[in-house]
C-alpha cells in the first residue's frame, strides 16, 4: 500500500507550496488544517498545478481523537508539521492563545503519532529562536533566546521534540529554522494570504503596489548598517519547500533530532528589498521613513553550511526572482483566495 505524508497546516502559505513539491516528487499527501489562517480554495489551485487534488481534512490538531483516527484511516509514514499561529504582535498581546495553539497542537500530534507508531516528523521552527545578542550569521549552535511568546513557543516545541527523540530512539525529527520566507509559486496560483493589514515587509509592500495601502512606512534608517535600514535573510518559499523534501529524505535514514537553518545565507536591507520590488513591478513604491519598530534586530542572516553539507540543499532563487513571483501572485490575486 502507498504511504502518505501528513501535512499539518498544509493549506497555509509554506505548507501549500510544500504540498505541491511533495506531490510533484510522487508523495501521497493528507492535509490537516482548521482553516484558521487559510482557505480551502487553495486545494483546487494545488490540483491545477499538480493535476491531483490532495486529501484534505478540516480539523483542529488539538482534537487528538480526530487526529488519531486520521492515522488509523491512512497509512501515514511521516509528518510535516506547519500548523501554528505566527503573528508576533498578537502573541505578545495574547500569549496564552499562542502557547495553547502551538504547543497544544504539537503535544496532541505527538500523542497521535505515538499511538500509531509513526515517528518521522519535520517541524517548522524559526530564526526567531536565536538570541539577538549574537552577531550574525546565525549557525545552528548559536545561543537561543527568543524575545516574544511566538518565538518562545517555537523554542519550547524544539525542546519537547528533542526530549521525545531522546526518550525513544525510534523517532527521527527535523527542526527547520526558517529565516524570512517570501515569494510565491511561479504560476501565481498559490501564495501568502495575510488577513487584515500585513505586519511583514513584503506582503505590506505588495499591498502598496496594488494601491490597497497608501505607502510603506520604513521602520528606521539609522541602524548601523550600510544604508541604515535593517537587514534580513529573505528566502523563496519554493526553495523552502524543496528544503522540506531534502529533510524528509535525510530523516528516512537516521534517528534522533536534527536541526537546520533554511535561508540564503545573504542579508538584504529594507531599502534593497524596496528597490528589488520596484524593479519587479516597474513602478515606484511610495514610502516614508518613520521611527524604529520596537524589538527589531538590526541584522539577521543565516549560516547555511549545515543544510548545504547534510541535506545538499541550497536556496537557488535570487531576491529579484522572489519579488517577481510574489508580485505575480499579488497581481493575480489582490484579495488572496477570496
Ligand atoms: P500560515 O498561517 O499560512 O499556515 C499555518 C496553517 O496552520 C494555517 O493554514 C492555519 O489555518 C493552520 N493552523 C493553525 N493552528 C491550527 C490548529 N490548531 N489545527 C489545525 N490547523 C491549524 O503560516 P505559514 O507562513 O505557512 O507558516 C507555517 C509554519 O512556519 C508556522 O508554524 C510558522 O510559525 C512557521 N514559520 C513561518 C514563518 C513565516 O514568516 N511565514 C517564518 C518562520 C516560521
Ligand atoms: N519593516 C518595515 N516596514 C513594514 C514592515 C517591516 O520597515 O511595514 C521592516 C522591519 O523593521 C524589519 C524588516 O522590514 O527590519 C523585516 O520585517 P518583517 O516583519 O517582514 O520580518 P522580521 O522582522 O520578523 O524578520
Amino acid at each position: 500500500m502507498e504511504k502518505f505524508t501528513l501535512v499539518t497546516g498544509g493549506t497555509g502559505y509554506i505548507g501549500s507550496h510544500t504540498v505541491v513539491a511533495l506531490m510533484e516528487a510522487g508523495y501521497q499527501v493528507v492535509i490537516v488544517d482548521n482553516l484558521e489562517n487559510s482557505s480551502d480554495k487553495v486545494l483546487s489551485r494545488i490540483e491545477s498545478i499538480t493535476g491531483t487534488l490532495p486529501v484534505f481534512i478540516r480539523a483542529d490538531l488539538r482534537e487528538t481523537t480526530t487526529i488519531t483516527k486520521i492515522f488509523e484511516e491512512y497509512p501515514i509514514s511521516s509528518v510535516l508539521h506547519f500548523a501554528g499561529l505566527k503573528a508576533v504582535g498578537e502573541s505578545v498581546e495574547n500569549p496564552a492563545k499562542y502557547y495553547d495553539n502551538n504547543i497544544g497542537s504539537t503535544l496532541s500530534l505527538i500523542n497521535a503519532m505515538k499511538s500509531s507508531i509513526v515517528s518521522t516528523l519535520v517541524f517548522s521552527s524559526s530564526a526567531t529562536v536565536y538570541s539577538p545578542s549574537k552577531e550574525p550569521p546565525f549557525d545552528e549552535e548559536a545561543t537561543r533566546g527568543p524575545t516574544n511568546p511566538y518565538g518562545m513557543s517555537k523554542y519550547f516545541i524544539e525542546q519537547i521534540l528533542t526530549d521525545v527523540a531522546l526518550a525513544d530512539e525510534n523517532w527521527s525529527i527535523g527542526l527547520l529554522r526558517y529565516f524570512n520566507p517570501i515569494g510565491a509559486h511561479p504560476t501565481g496560483l498559490i501564495g501568502e494570504m495575510p488577513t487584515g493589514i500585513p505586519n511583514n515587509l513584503v506582503p505590506y509592500i505588495m499591498q502598496v503596489a496594488v494601491e490597497k495601502l497608501e505607502k510603506l512606512y520604513i521602520f528606521g534608517d539609522d541602524y548601523e548598517t550600510p544604508d541604515g535600514s535593517c537587514i534580513r535573510d529573505y528566502v523563496h518559499v519554493v526553495d523552502l519547500a524543496r528544503g522540506h523534501l531534502a529533510a524528509l529524505r535525510f530523516l528516512e535514514g537516521v534517528n534522533g533530532t536534527h536541526v537546520w537553518n533554511l535561508g540564503t545565507g545573504k542579508g538584504s536591507s529594507v531599502l534593497e528589498l524596496v528597490k528589488a520590488v520596484e524593479e519587479a513591478i516597474g513602478k515606484p513604491i511610495p514610502r516614508e521613513v518613520v521611527g524604529r519598530r520596537e524589538g527589531d534586530i538590526p541584522v539577521v542572516f543565516a549560516d547555511v553550511e549545515k543544510a548545504s553539507n547534510e541535506l545538499t540543499w541550497r536556496a537557488e532563487n535570487t531576491l529579484t526572482r522572489m519579488c517577481l513571483d510574489h508580485w505575480n501572485w499579488q497581481r493575480q490575486n489582490p484579495d488572496g483566495y477570496q
